[in-house]
């Protein structure tokens, strides 16, 4: 198939397509997984960059199945340039080892991935004199009054993990560029399906592919997309020197899991709108908060920046104490008690209240909650398990 005519076609035709062709040496219709690490050199090897990331060389500086993933990412980012990695985190590293020197000032969201805080906030902050300032980024002014001359950088994430807050991008990317400073968005929570961030003015969206992208719960990588001038930074930076390489046989997993991305992320988006709404209407959740629904305070500006769905994740906590949301989890049957989200089946995780950045939530969430990532089973049964575990905590009562 063409490139050209690839780059015509609509989400959905190119999450099957793009990063896919014949395979030039046996003709299979799906390219293989290249699990050697090594590459044969040219006849005269000496004027090689041995560090290069854009040569077969090494695999740490770069395999094929990496190179597939990266065109389907960026062709569903919309973007420019993308490197994919080992891990969400790998990502987020690679970005901020890549872009930030000491000196340099950082404005975050305080409703972030927890690597992230620690990342900037402890790692970068206190050991390479990065200063950072953590922000509620869904509040503009607060964005505004935080900058600073030497603000290089503003990282959000939106839906942010776990209190699902939203932050406006594009009024985010006008402040940022106002001041010279870059945006990078972690869309890992909307997926590119539901939001893409570069349309919207970021410099970087940045994915953790270990969930919606490949969906089933068995691998991990990660993506940064955006401008070539900085990705190839990035890339060498994150690869070849911080060695955050994904293995071929994840880039190959993820590939394959990510040809369904639009149709489990209607699932997700559909199946989440039903639970919160249930979740909403049940006397005894004492809060929902879950973009699609109009009680979010940020609804608005999710539903201008999000479509066609607002994605899987929601929090919600109960009118009970710590030990009755416990008992809650383990009344469940069908959903599952684990970290991690975007998987195919239900996951849920119960936040106590010893989260050292719970101060910087809002009030409901300072007595803990659950995040809850809604899988794709039928909606219905997912419905009826909350019911029945609740039905469970009354009587355990009595
Ligand atoms: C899981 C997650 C990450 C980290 O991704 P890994 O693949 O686990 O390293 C980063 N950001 C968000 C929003 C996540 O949910």
């Amino acid at each position: 198939m063409e490139e050209e005519y690839k780059k015509e076609l609509k989400f959905q035709t190119r999450a099957v397509h793009v990063g896919n062709d014949i395979d030039k040496e046996t003709k299979a219709i799906k390219r293989p997984i290249t699990m050697g690490n090594s590459y044969k050199l040219p006849y005269d090897p000496s004027n090689l960059n041995w560090s290069s990331a854009d040569s077969n060389l090494y695999t740490r500086n770069g395999g094929s199945n990496q190179q597939y993933l990266q065109e389907r990412i960026r062709s569903l980012e919309n973007g420019e340039d993308c490197v994919v990695l080992a891990s969400g985190v790998a990502a987020l590293s690679g970005l901020f080892f890549a872009l930030l020197e000491s000196g340099d000032h950082v404005i975050f969201s305080s409703v972030t991935y927890i690597a992230t805080y620690r990342l900037l906030n402890e790692l970068l902050n206190n050991k390479f004199h990065v200063e950072t300032t953590i922000v509620d980024t869904s509040d503009i002014d607060a964005v505004k009054s935080a900058i600073r001359p030497n603000t290089r950088l503003i990282h959000i994430e939106t839906p942010g993990n776990p209190t699902i807050s939203i932050t406006d991008i594009s009024a985010i990317a006008e402040i940022a560029h106002e001041h010279g400073a870059l945006l990078s968005v972690d869309n890992t929570l909307a997926s590119p399906f539901n939001q893409r961030p570069l349309e919207l003015g970021a410099d970087f969206s940045i994915e953790s592919l270990t969930k919606y992208i490949n969906g089933h719960g068995d691998s991990m990588g990660g993506s940064i997309t955006g401008k070539k001038e900085y990705l190839d930074i990035i890339r060498q930076q994150s690869q070849v020197n911080l060695g955050g390489t994904i293995s071929p046989f994840n880039a190959w997993l993820i590939m394959r899991g990510s040809v369904t991305l639009p149709l489990r992320m209607r699932q997700h988006n559909e199946n989440a709108q039903k639970v919160a709404e249930f979740l909403e209407s049940n006397p005894a959740v004492s809060f929902v908060s879950y973009p699609g629904l109009k009680s979010h305070e940020n609804h608005e500006v999710a539903a201008s920046q999000m479509s066609p769905g607002f994605g899987g994740v929601l929090s919600f906590g109960l009118k009970a104490d710590h030990d009755t949301h416990n008992r809650f989890v383990s009344n469940l049957r069908l959903i599952t008690s684990a970290v991690s989200l975007g998987h195919d089946e239900s996951l849920i995780v119960f936040i106590g209240e010893d989260d050292e950045r719970q101060y910087l939530y809002p009030e409901e969430f300072h007595h803990g909650f659950f995040r809850f990532s809604v899988g794709i089973e039928d909606p219905d049964d997912i419905i009826e398990d909350i019911k029945q575990a609740l039905e469970r905590l009354k009587m355990q009562q009595e």
